[in-house]
């Protein structure tokens, strides 16, 4: 029972529990991770064009921020301010937007919990373009390998 309306997962999978299992998602999207940890994984977002955006989520299938146990919410921030500190490094942004959205009156989208970590740029859409189409692994995992470098 969650304290808000949540988005229906698409034939009752999650694509993020698929991430954290190593899958494909159903969509057939493999994972470009940059950070994993025991509590967390962190990874190139799939679908929205912007470079070195990252996505920061609990490794547990959790919907929202309040499902979360105090542990887990400690370790997504600190995994969150790991990711931003690297892409930052990393891709030199002109700025950085970090959100997190929970039940379908918020925009959530997939229901288990996720920080969006948005490098931005004097010139680009926005915190929240619309998702394309999934960019190809490869591009996101060249993305993955240069935020690695700067992983502390
Ligand atoms: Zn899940």
């Amino acid at each position: 029972m969650s304290y808000f309306e949540l988005p229906e997962p698409r034939r009752g999978r999650c694509p993020f529990c698929d991430n954290v299992a190593g899958r494909e998602t159903e969509g057939g999207v493999g994972c470009a991770v940059v950070l994993e940890t025991d509590l967390t994984l962190t990874f190139v977002e799939p679908r929205r064009k912007h470079p070195g955006r990252l996505l920061v989520i609990s490794k547990r299938h959790a919907p929202t921020l309040l499902d979360l146990t105090d542990e887990e919410a400690a370790a997504i921030m600190r995994d969150t301010r790991r990711a931003a500190l690297a892409v930052t490094r990393a891709f030199e942004p002109d700025g950085l937007t970090i959100y997190q959205n929970n039940g379908v009156g918020a925009g959530h989208e997939i229901p288990h919990v996720h920080m969006h970590v948005v490098p931005r740029y004097h010139d680009d859409a926005g915190a929240n373009p619309r998702k394309g189409s999934v960019i190809p692994y490869e591009e996101r995992a060249e993305v993955a390998a240069r935020i690695k470098l700067f992983i502390e």
